[in-house]
């Protein structure tokens, strides 16, 4: 297959307050990769509106997401950093991957299933189109690598069964273009390190959610250092003392989340922290890991309520990237137009 550029992109929806499992499952893992890669970051407001939303709050909390990105150690200039709605292509490219992706492959999605809940009859029609605007996000970049948490993962892989199709449908034209044997990269999902499924501090069986109603399931990265300690400390475990081994992690959900945020937190590996805290009971354990929470966390928090404090800069990083953005969507867009046989 046809070899193509190296580049990152990724996203998170203006839906709420980030939480833990933001920061450890993407955002961190987002700076990492500035050392490496060209890197696209987007704050896919396109994909906040897929449920009931107020308008007010969506354009406070696509600012706020902004701010955690750069709060978090995001490069606005040397990488792109900008809101989806911003670069119709998305769009664009959305509807005709709607053609080239099947009912079949969607109804398979866990998203759109937790998501509608039980009235899925009244679920929004962009609810269950959610992954394939989500391929397109990706795709419109011809982006090779996608940093995601774990739940992520079913819409990985439905992006490359789009992008494989695209490629095989449409190959001739694709050769005929001057676009060789593909014109898609298959996006490789970046799922790694000790806490790519952060759980709910209430509920080992489920994930971190911003959309969590219950305020004491996250730890928000603008938790003050109070609030931090005060949610570890409630946080559900279980009444055994802790394993030395990972072995012994099988069959204790809480366990095995707290362990897995203080490794992830401290640049470990899950052994490591139980290397040191095997034995311990969870009073002791849950002491260190506010500890550990509120030094990672509270810079963090600092950045971004002082991005907040400046809004103008902040609209400015999301124009500017928003700009940049097209100049590189807006090419792969008439190209596929090309391809597809729509006349430009
Ligand atoms: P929502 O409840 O609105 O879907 P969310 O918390 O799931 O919000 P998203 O904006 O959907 O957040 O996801 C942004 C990124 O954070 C994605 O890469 C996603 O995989 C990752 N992520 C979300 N929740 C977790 C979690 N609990 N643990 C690890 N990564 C997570
Ligand atoms: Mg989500």
């Amino acid at each position: 297959m046809a070899s193509f550029t190296e580049r990152v992109f990724s996203g998170v929806q203006p839906t709420g307050n980030l939480h833990l499992g933001n920061y450890l499952g993407a955002l961190k893992r987002f700076v990492e990769m500035q050392a490496t890669h060209p890197c696209i970051y987007c704050v896919v407001d396109l994909h906040a509106i897929t449920m009931p939303h107020d308008p007010v709050k969506l354009a406070q909390a696509t600012r706020e997401v902004t701010a955690a990105f750069l709060a978090c150690g995001i490069d606005p200039v040397k990488n792109i950093v900008f809101n989806q709605s911003r670069v119709p292509e998305h769009a664009e490219l959305a509807w005709v991957f709607d053609c080239v992706a099947r009912i079949g492959w969607l109804n398979r999605m866990t998203q759109f299933k937790e998501k509608a809940g039980k009235d899925r009859e009244n679920a929004s029609v962009g609810l269950y189109n959610y992954p394939v605007l989500m391929a397109a996000d990706i795709l419109v970049y011809r982006a090779t690598h996608v940093p995601v948490g774990d739940d992520q993962k079913q819409h990985l892989e439905l992006s490359r069964d789009i992008a494989q199709k695209f490629n095989n449908d449409f190959a001739a034209r694709i050769t005929e273009t001057g676009h060789g044997d593909a014109f898609f990269p298959l996006p490789e999902p970046l799922i790694q390190g000790p806490a790519t499924r952060v759980m709910s501090l209430r509920d080992g069986s489920k994930k971190m959610s911003k959309s969590d109603p219950s305020e004491n399931s996250l730890i928000a990265l603008t938790d003050d250092a109070e609030t931090i300690a005060q949610k570890v400390r409630r946080a559900k475990t279980d009444p055994d003392a802790l394993p030395s081994e990972i072995e012994g992690l099988a069959g204790r959900p809480e366990a095995d989340n707290l362990v897995g945020i203080f490794a992830a937190l401290n640049d470990e590996t899950k052994a490591a922290v139980l290397k040191t805290f095997g034995g311990a009971q969870f009073s002791t354990f849950k002491n260190a890991l506010a500890e550990l929470a509120i030094t990672k966390l509270s810079p963090i928090r600092a950045e971004i309520l002082r991005y907040a404090a400046d809004p103008g800069h902040v609209d400015r990083v999301l124009a500017d990237g928003g700009r940049r953005a097209r100049e590189i969507a807006g090419p792969v867009m008439d190209s596929v137009k090309d391809i597809v046989g729509l006349i430009r």
